[in-house]
């Protein structure tokens, strides 16, 4: 196999993958889409649970006091009748102190038996439009997840026929060769560089002259020093790319 060859036989796989990178990404793009619409309900889900079981608590809690309510009003009751009976000023007088006593903390049950009623009212109103929150995301789940499925199923044929293209291509190539570059591809995301002024296209350090000189002489596969990826010198210009008139130098 001639080195033009394996240039463009590189190329194509390059191509290859930067196409599959491309797939590959638009299906954890689909599949992130997906999982955030159900962590979102999920997370309603959540705090669904929690609010109702808060309000349940408040509302047990209001409960026990108005019950004590009722009690401290039979004592109210009880004490009043107390006082009615007191035959000495004494008796009186403590009859009076245990009323007052009973009324203040009448007061206070009710003042808590307000906030809680507030309280229990709050988060209603809360677990309510937490409801409705959650009914739009379950509704926009419903709407979107026929698409995102087809999309992905859809995608995942794309990979697996880029895959078996990859295959083929990879066939074409020097084994060694091919080793060569999928090492380095595992490594640096993209396995080769072009140059043509030279600098790698790849990591824009500066060649060694030599090695450009090398590279510009005849067609030949050698290795960036900097980062590594297999380089040549740039012929024809690749279908993404501009092409590039190599300039004389402009020295002199
Ligand atoms: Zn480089």
């Amino acid at each position: 196999m001639s080195i033009p060859d394996q240039i463009r036989a590189l190329e194509r796989l390059a191509q290859i993958d930067a196409e599959l990178k491309e797939l590959q990404e638009r299906l954890s793009q689909e599949r992130s889409t997906l999982d955030g619409l159900k962590s979102g309900i999920a997370k309603l889900d959540e705090k669904l649970a929690l609010d109702r079981a808060t309000a349940a608590s408040m509302d047990k809690t209001r409960g026990e006091l108005i019950q004590d309510v009722r009690n401290m009003n039979q004592q109210l009751d009880h004490s009043r009748e107390k006082l009615s009976r007191a035959r000495t000023e004494r008796e009186a007088n403590a009859a009076q102190r245990e009323l007052e006593e009973l009324r203040k903390l009448l007061r206070d049950r009710e003042e808590e038996i307000g906030k809680l009623t507030a309280g229990v009212d709050g988060a209603h109103q809360q677990i309510e439009s937490t409801e409705g929150e959650h009914r739009r995301l379950v509704e926009d789940l419903g709407a979107r997840e026929g698409d995102i499925h087809s999309k992905l199923g859809d995608v995942q044929k794309k990979v697996k026929d880029k895959a078996a293209e990859r295959e083929a291509a990879t066939k074409s190539l020097p084994a060694v060769l091919y080793r060569r570059y999928d090492m380095i591809r595992s490594k640096r995301g993209t396995a080769i560089a072009q140059t043509t002024d030279g600098t790698c296209n790849a990591c824009h350090m500066a060649l060694p002259p030599q090695l450009f000189h090398r590279l510009r002489r005849e067609p030949i596969l050698e290795q960036c020093p900097s980062c590594h990826r297999i380089i040549y010198y740039f012929v024809a210009p690749l279908p993404a790319q501009p092409a590039v008139a190599s300039a004389p130098s402009e020295r002199g």
